[in-house]
């Protein structure tokens, strides 16, 4: 069996296009204003208004949104923040850079989300945040603990990087009320090349991070045009986006529900395809209300399998080391039994929008023989 190249991107995602990208940065950079610009506030009220906001705050990357969102929450050395080991390592960084102290969580190993029994086990006197991850696209219902980490004077901040689009009840990811921050990196849902945005709960908020993200520097580019001063109001960074990034974004969003749908149908035929075989056990993103951003299963050979199939040709990858068990993190390690044993055993299959239903059933083949050569049970797939 040939594998198509659709199979092969180096790793299991790849940037999609969708034609009007181009022609858009060609005309922010003919206008020469390459930082944050008309365009990126354009950026803005449009995903604004995708989400059912009031508003968005662009930033240069997810890690930057999940920063400036902990930043305005004010959370800072003695705080501790209540995080899943089983996320990018993006997650973890952002915490130790307003220098709080990650307090790992496990997550179900059916969804590789946390429950509300594992975060509020993990809050103390001294948690002052608590940072869910939307795995895969997966829209978490957090409306029970809501209430009483609010009444704790506890931010709830969704790492909702892979969940661009997806639906929590009536209401899309982002506009549950808690700070939200999204990805818009190469391989995301949606991309602008690199951005994030930040969802704040309400208008001050919203300002504070404009503010920061701007090094702290309150006036419009047109006012500093303007006048022989500017003021530096208070702590912040080079965190803006810019305007090229940003036409990205735009010349994108008009066809997410294009996204939406290919997404799903490309995890539900995995779904489909997986079914006839045994030994590995597919992770739920609920793509009735997700946009999945990811397809993994879980087999206890992974390594072998992973090995098998990229020898194949076929991208597969590994979503994610568990941060807790990583060096840089190893001052707050605990045990997470969950977390340890799906980290051994996730394997990424190949999912973007460059490939078609009949490239899953290579997939699965492919899988079903790595499966077979490795001596776990698997059906008569060959
Ligand atoms: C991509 C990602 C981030 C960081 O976003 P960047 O835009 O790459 O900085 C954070 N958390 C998760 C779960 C991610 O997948």
């Amino acid at each position: 069996m040939t594998i198509t190249a659709r199979l092969d991107v180096g790793r299991n995602a790849s940037p999609f296009l969708f034609g009007e990208e181009a022609a858009a940065v060609a005309e922010v950079l003919e206008s020469g204003q390459y930082g944050h610009t008309d365009v990126t506030e354009e950026f803005e009220r449009r995903i604004a208004a995708f989400l059912g906001v009031r508003d968005a705050v662009a930033v240069m990357s997810g890690t930057a949104a999940l920063h400036t969102a902990l930043l305005a929450a004010k959370v800072g050395p003695g705080h501790e923040v209540v995080v899943p080991s089983m996320t990018f390592c993006a997650t973890v960084q952002a915490i130790l850079a307003v220098g709080a102290t990650p307090v790992f969580v496990d997550v179900d190993p059916a969804t590789l989300c946390v429950t509300d029994q594992l975060v509020m086990d993990a809050v103390t006197d001294r948690t002052r945040a608590v940072m869910p991850v939307l795995f895969g696209g997966r829209a978490i219902d957090l409306s029970r603990i809501r209430p009483e980490l609010a009444a704790r004077d506890i931010a709830t901040m969704e790492d909702a990087a892979h969940a661009f689009g997806s639906r929590n009840g009536a209401r899309r990811v982002g506009a549950t009320g808690d700070l939200t921050c999204f990805s818009f990196g190469p391989i995301k849902n949606l991309t602008c090349g690199q951005g994030g945005v930040v969802i704040p709960r309400g208008h001050a908020e919203a300002a504070t991070i404009r503010r920061m993200r701007m090094l702290g520097v309150v006036q419009s580019q047109a006012e500093r045009a303007q006048t022989t001063r500017y003021c530096v109001e208070g702590f912040g960074l080079r965190y803006q986006m810019s305007g090229i990034n940003a036409a990205i974004g735009l010349a994108q969003l008009p066809h997410f529900e294009k996204t939406a749908a290919t997404r799903r149908g490309l995890w539900r035929a995995y779904r489909r395809a997986l079914a006839s075989l045994d030994g590995v056990t597919l992770v739920d993103v609920d793509p009735d209300r997700s946009v999945p951003h990811l397809c993994q299963v879980r087999t206890p050979h992974r390594d072998k399998v992973h090995a098998r199939m990229k020898a194949r040709g076929i991208g597969v990858g590994v979503h994610y080391p568990p941060n807790h068990l990583q060096p840089a993190f190893a001052e707050w390690r605990r045990d997470l039994p969950a977390t340890e044993q799906v980290g051994r055993e996730l394997l990424t299959l190949p999912f973007h929008q460059h490939l078609a239903e009949a490239d899953i059933d290579q997939v699965v083949t492919a899988l079903g023989q790595a499966l077979k050569t490795v001596g776990a049970a698997s059906c008569a797939r060959s």
